[in-house]
Protein backbone atom coordinates (compact mmCIF):
# COMPACT_ATOMS: atom_id res chain seq x y z
CA UNK A 1 0.00 0.00 0.00
CA UNK A 2 1.19 3.31 -0.55
CA UNK A 3 0.17 5.23 2.28
CA UNK A 4 4.15 5.41 3.71
CA UNK A 5 4.95 8.90 5.06
CA UNK A 6 1.59 10.42 5.09
CA UNK A 7 -0.17 12.36 8.19
CA UNK A 8 -3.70 11.32 9.27
CA UNK A 9 -6.38 12.99 11.61
CA UNK A 10 -8.58 10.52 13.28
CA UNK A 11 -11.61 12.12 15.69
CA UNK A 12 -12.43 10.02 18.62
CA UNK A 13 -8.83 7.82 18.07
CA UNK A 14 -8.45 6.82 21.50
CA UNK A 15 -10.25 4.37 21.93
CA UNK A 16 -12.86 1.02 20.07
CA UNK A 17 -12.89 1.67 15.96
CA UNK A 18 -10.80 4.70 16.02
CA UNK A 19 -7.83 3.29 17.86
CA UNK A 20 -7.69 0.52 15.90
CA UNK A 21 -7.48 2.80 12.79
CA UNK A 22 -5.06 5.01 14.33
CA UNK A 23 -2.97 1.73 14.42
CA UNK A 24 -3.66 0.14 11.56
CA UNK A 25 -2.65 3.27 9.60
CA UNK A 26 1.12 3.86 11.77
CA UNK A 27 1.31 0.47 10.51
CA UNK A 28 0.68 1.22 7.14
CA UNK A 29 4.13 4.01 8.03
CA UNK A 30 1.27 7.05 8.37
CA UNK A 31 2.10 9.82 10.73
CA UNK A 32 -0.98 9.36 13.34
CA UNK A 33 -3.01 12.50 15.14
CA UNK A 34 -5.65 11.01 17.57
CA UNK A 35 -8.67 13.41 19.11
CA UNK A 36 -10.28 12.19 21.94
CA UNK A 37 -12.45 14.85 24.27
CA UNK A 38 -12.69 13.02 28.03
CA UNK A 39 -10.38 10.21 28.22
CA UNK A 40 -6.70 10.89 28.27
CA UNK A 41 -5.25 7.81 29.61
CA UNK A 42 -6.84 5.88 27.09
CA UNK A 43 -5.09 8.45 24.48
CA UNK A 44 -2.02 8.00 25.99
CA UNK A 45 -1.59 4.35 25.57
CA UNK A 46 -3.04 4.86 22.09
CA UNK A 47 -0.24 7.11 20.98
CA UNK A 48 2.28 4.84 23.11
CA UNK A 49 1.18 1.75 20.38
CA UNK A 50 1.07 4.42 17.36
CA UNK A 51 4.57 5.16 18.27
CA UNK A 52 5.79 1.42 19.05
CA UNK A 53 5.71 1.88 14.88
CA UNK A 54 8.29 4.36 14.51
CA UNK A 55 5.73 7.25 12.65
CA UNK A 56 4.88 10.65 14.38
CA UNK A 57 2.13 10.27 17.19
CA UNK A 58 0.18 13.10 19.02
CA UNK A 59 -2.95 13.39 20.70
CA UNK A 60 -4.94 16.58 21.12
CA UNK A 61 -8.24 17.12 23.40
CA UNK A 62 -10.85 18.92 21.51
CA UNK A 63 -14.85 18.22 21.67
CA UNK A 64 -15.44 18.06 18.16
CA UNK A 65 -18.75 20.16 18.94
CA UNK A 66 -16.86 23.07 19.95
CA UNK A 67 -16.27 24.99 16.64
CA UNK A 68 -12.96 26.78 18.94
CA UNK A 69 -11.66 23.76 20.20
CA UNK A 70 -11.23 22.54 16.59
CA UNK A 71 -9.59 25.73 15.52
CA UNK A 72 -7.13 25.17 18.31
CA UNK A 73 -6.67 21.36 17.51
CA UNK A 74 -6.01 22.72 13.59
CA UNK A 75 -3.60 25.10 15.13
CA UNK A 76 -1.29 22.29 17.26
CA UNK A 77 -1.58 19.88 14.10
CA UNK A 78 -0.16 22.60 12.19
CA UNK A 79 2.66 23.21 14.71
CA UNK A 80 3.78 19.72 14.58
CA UNK A 81 2.59 18.31 10.65
CA UNK A 82 3.03 19.73 7.75
CA UNK A 83 0.31 18.70 5.81
CA UNK A 84 -2.86 16.34 7.06
CA UNK A 85 -3.63 13.78 3.95
CA UNK A 86 -6.50 11.56 5.59
CA UNK A 87 -9.00 12.34 8.12
CA UNK A 88 -11.87 10.36 9.65
CA UNK A 89 -14.15 11.29 10.89
CA UNK A 90 -15.39 8.43 13.69
CA UNK A 91 -16.14 10.42 16.96
CA UNK A 92 -19.85 8.99 17.75
CA UNK A 93 -21.97 8.65 20.45
CA UNK A 94 -25.54 7.10 21.41
CA UNK A 95 -27.90 7.82 23.81
CA UNK A 96 -30.87 5.63 23.01
CA UNK A 97 -34.37 5.69 24.11
CA UNK A 98 -37.93 5.89 22.43
CA UNK A 99 -39.11 8.80 20.52
CA UNK A 100 -41.94 9.59 23.67
CA UNK A 101 -38.83 8.93 25.70
CA UNK A 102 -36.21 10.49 23.98
CA UNK A 103 -34.97 14.00 26.03
CA UNK A 104 -34.85 17.29 23.87
CA UNK A 105 -30.66 16.94 25.00
CA UNK A 106 -30.31 13.74 24.45
CA UNK A 107 -31.29 14.69 20.43
CA UNK A 108 -29.16 17.60 20.24
CA UNK A 109 -25.70 15.60 21.85
CA UNK A 110 -25.63 12.68 18.96
CA UNK A 111 -26.93 15.36 16.55
CA UNK A 112 -23.85 17.63 18.14
CA UNK A 113 -20.94 15.00 18.28
CA UNK A 114 -22.68 12.43 15.19
CA UNK A 115 -23.24 15.41 12.65
CA UNK A 116 -22.18 19.00 13.88
CA UNK A 117 -18.77 17.48 14.65
CA UNK A 118 -18.15 15.86 11.15
CA UNK A 119 -18.87 19.46 9.91
CA UNK A 120 -16.72 21.01 11.98
CA UNK A 121 -13.75 19.01 11.67
CA UNK A 122 -14.30 18.31 7.40
CA UNK A 123 -14.28 22.22 6.97
CA UNK A 124 -11.37 22.86 9.16
CA UNK A 125 -9.32 20.13 7.57
CA UNK A 126 -10.86 20.00 3.86
CA UNK A 127 -8.99 23.86 3.48
CA UNK A 128 -5.57 22.51 4.42
CA UNK A 129 -6.52 19.46 1.66
CA UNK A 130 -7.81 22.23 -1.11
CA UNK A 131 -4.43 24.03 -0.44
CA UNK A 132 -2.76 20.54 -1.06
CA UNK A 133 -4.97 19.39 -3.83
CA UNK A 134 -5.13 16.00 -2.40
CA UNK A 135 -6.97 14.39 0.64
CA UNK A 136 -9.09 11.41 1.45
CA UNK A 137 -12.18 12.32 4.24
CA UNK A 138 -13.36 8.66 5.15
CA UNK A 139 -16.95 9.33 7.01
CA UNK A 140 -18.11 6.53 9.93
CA UNK A 141 -21.74 6.37 9.76
CA UNK A 142 -23.67 2.83 10.54
CA UNK A 143 -25.52 0.24 9.51
CA UNK A 144 -29.14 2.21 11.45
CA UNK A 145 -28.51 5.32 9.29
CA UNK A 146 -29.49 3.08 5.89
CA UNK A 147 -31.94 0.76 7.42
CA UNK A 148 -33.07 2.88 10.60
CA UNK A 149 -33.56 1.36 14.33
CA UNK A 150 -36.20 1.33 16.86
CA UNK A 151 -34.96 3.12 20.22
CA UNK A 152 -32.37 5.25 18.40
CA UNK A 153 -34.01 7.32 16.24
CA UNK A 154 -31.28 10.73 17.12
CA UNK A 155 -28.43 7.85 16.30
CA UNK A 156 -30.43 7.10 12.81
CA UNK A 157 -30.87 10.72 11.96
CA UNK A 158 -27.15 11.56 12.74
CA UNK A 159 -25.84 8.54 10.88
CA UNK A 160 -28.16 8.94 7.80
CA UNK A 161 -27.46 13.15 8.25
CA UNK A 162 -23.60 11.74 7.60
CA UNK A 163 -24.12 10.23 4.23
CA UNK A 164 -25.79 12.93 2.65
CA UNK A 165 -23.18 15.10 4.07
CA UNK A 166 -21.05 12.21 2.10
CA UNK A 167 -22.57 12.69 -1.02
CA UNK A 168 -22.09 16.49 -0.92
CA UNK A 169 -18.53 16.74 -0.05
CA UNK A 170 -17.83 14.27 -2.57
CA UNK A 171 -19.49 16.45 -5.42
CA UNK A 172 -17.95 20.00 -4.18
CA UNK A 173 -14.21 18.61 -3.23
CA UNK A 174 -13.86 15.97 -6.27
CA UNK A 175 -12.50 19.24 -8.25
CA UNK A 176 -9.80 19.93 -5.72
CA UNK A 177 -8.16 16.19 -5.51
CA UNK A 178 -10.56 15.03 -2.75
CA UNK A 179 -12.22 11.65 -2.09
CA UNK A 180 -14.84 11.70 0.23
CA UNK A 181 -16.53 8.34 1.24
CA UNK A 182 -18.39 7.13 4.11
CA UNK A 183 -18.27 3.70 5.78
CA UNK A 184 -21.31 2.34 7.68
CA UNK A 185 -20.35 -0.20 10.30
CA UNK A 186 -22.88 -3.31 11.15
CA UNK A 187 -22.19 -4.33 14.78
CA UNK A 188 -18.61 -3.93 16.02
CA UNK A 189 -17.82 -5.14 19.38
CA UNK A 190 -16.35 -1.79 21.39
CA UNK A 191 -16.94 0.20 24.76
CA UNK A 192 -20.02 1.03 22.69
CA UNK A 193 -21.98 -2.10 22.37
CA UNK A 194 -20.76 -3.79 25.67
CA UNK A 195 -23.52 -1.38 27.16
CA UNK A 196 -26.11 -3.65 25.15
CA UNK A 197 -27.67 -6.77 26.89
CA UNK A 198 -27.11 -9.92 25.93
CA UNK A 199 -30.61 -10.32 24.45
CA UNK A 200 -30.71 -7.48 22.27
CA UNK A 201 -27.15 -9.12 21.32
CA UNK A 202 -28.41 -12.30 20.36
CA UNK A 203 -31.25 -10.30 18.19
CA UNK A 204 -28.69 -8.51 16.24
CA UNK A 205 -26.98 -11.67 15.61
CA UNK A 206 -29.83 -13.19 14.57
CA UNK A 207 -30.23 -10.77 11.68
CA UNK A 208 -26.48 -10.86 10.27
CA UNK A 209 -25.98 -12.82 7.49
CA UNK A 210 -22.46 -13.46 8.18
CA UNK A 211 -23.43 -14.84 11.46
CA UNK A 212 -20.71 -12.99 13.88
CA UNK A 213 -20.04 -9.29 15.20
CA UNK A 214 -17.59 -7.57 13.56
CA UNK A 215 -14.22 -6.10 14.78
CA UNK A 216 -12.88 -3.27 15.06
CA UNK A 217 -10.30 -4.31 12.59
CA UNK A 218 -12.78 -4.97 9.77
CA UNK A 219 -13.28 -0.96 9.70
CA UNK A 220 -10.08 -0.60 9.86
CA UNK A 221 -8.95 -2.54 6.90
CA UNK A 222 -11.81 -0.78 4.90
CA UNK A 223 -9.95 2.46 5.58
CA UNK A 224 -6.43 1.32 4.45
CA UNK A 225 -8.63 1.19 1.21
CA UNK A 226 -10.27 4.21 1.16
CA UNK A 227 -7.32 6.38 2.29
CA UNK A 228 -5.16 4.64 -0.40
CA UNK A 229 -5.07 4.77 -4.08
CA UNK A 230 -6.54 1.37 -4.62
CA UNK A 231 -9.63 3.13 -4.31
CA UNK A 232 -8.60 6.90 -6.25
CA UNK A 233 -11.57 6.47 -8.64
CA UNK A 234 -14.00 6.12 -5.75
CA UNK A 235 -15.68 9.05 -4.02
CA UNK A 236 -19.44 9.70 -2.65
CA UNK A 237 -19.60 5.93 -2.03
CA UNK A 238 -20.82 4.31 1.54
CA UNK A 239 -19.44 1.25 2.09
CA UNK A 240 -21.51 -1.36 4.27
CA UNK A 241 -18.99 -3.80 6.50
CA UNK A 242 -21.77 -5.36 7.99
CA UNK A 243 -21.84 -8.67 7.55
CA UNK A 244 -24.30 -8.39 5.48
CA UNK A 245 -26.92 -6.94 7.85
CA UNK A 246 -28.52 -4.12 5.43
CA UNK A 247 -29.38 -6.18 2.63
P1 LIG B 1 -16.42 4.24 21.39
O1 LIG B 1 -15.63 3.01 21.68
O2 LIG B 1 -17.49 4.65 22.33
O3 LIG B 1 -15.39 5.46 21.17
C1 LIG B 1 -15.90 6.73 20.89
C2 LIG B 1 -14.74 7.68 20.60
O4 LIG B 1 -15.31 8.97 20.27
C3 LIG B 1 -13.83 7.89 21.78
O5 LIG B 1 -12.52 8.04 21.30
C4 LIG B 1 -14.32 9.21 22.38
O6 LIG B 1 -13.31 9.94 23.10
C5 LIG B 1 -14.70 9.96 21.11
N1 LIG B 1 -15.63 11.06 21.34
C6 LIG B 1 -16.89 11.01 21.84
N2 LIG B 1 -17.43 12.24 21.90
C7 LIG B 1 -16.48 13.10 21.41
C8 LIG B 1 -16.43 14.50 21.22
N3 LIG B 1 -17.45 15.32 21.53
N4 LIG B 1 -15.28 15.04 20.70
C9 LIG B 1 -14.23 14.24 20.38
N5 LIG B 1 -14.23 12.91 20.55
C10 LIG B 1 -15.34 12.34 21.06
O7 LIG B 1 -17.14 4.12 19.96
P2 LIG B 1 -16.87 3.10 18.73
O8 LIG B 1 -17.76 1.94 18.89
O9 LIG B 1 -15.41 2.93 18.54
O10 LIG B 1 -17.48 3.99 17.55
C11 LIG B 1 -16.67 4.73 16.66
C12 LIG B 1 -17.56 5.26 15.53
O11 LIG B 1 -18.16 4.14 14.84
C13 LIG B 1 -18.73 6.12 16.02
O12 LIG B 1 -18.97 7.15 15.09
C14 LIG B 1 -19.89 5.15 16.02
O13 LIG B 1 -21.12 5.80 15.90
C15 LIG B 1 -19.57 4.31 14.80
N6 LIG B 1 -20.21 3.01 14.79
C16 LIG B 1 -19.95 2.08 15.75
C17 LIG B 1 -20.59 0.83 15.72
C18 LIG B 1 -20.34 -0.22 16.73
O14 LIG B 1 -21.02 -1.26 16.66
N7 LIG B 1 -19.44 -0.04 17.68
C19 LIG B 1 -21.47 0.56 14.66
C20 LIG B 1 -21.71 1.53 13.70
C21 LIG B 1 -21.06 2.74 13.75
P3 LIG B 1 -13.01 9.67 24.69
O15 LIG B 1 -12.19 8.40 24.75
O16 LIG B 1 -12.25 10.86 25.12
O17 LIG B 1 -14.35 9.54 25.36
Amino acid sequence: MDLEGKCALITGGSRGIGKEIAISLAKKGVHVVINYTNNGEAAQETILEIESYNVKALAVKADVTIASEVEKMISIIDENFERIDILVNNAGVTRDNLLVRMKEEDWEKVMDVNLKGVFLCTKAIARKMMRQRYGKIINISSVVGIVGNAGQSNYCASKAGVIGFTKAMAKELAPKGINVNAIAPGFIETDMTTVLSEEVKKNLLGSIPLKKYGKAEDIANTVLFLSSELSSYITGQVISVDGGMAI
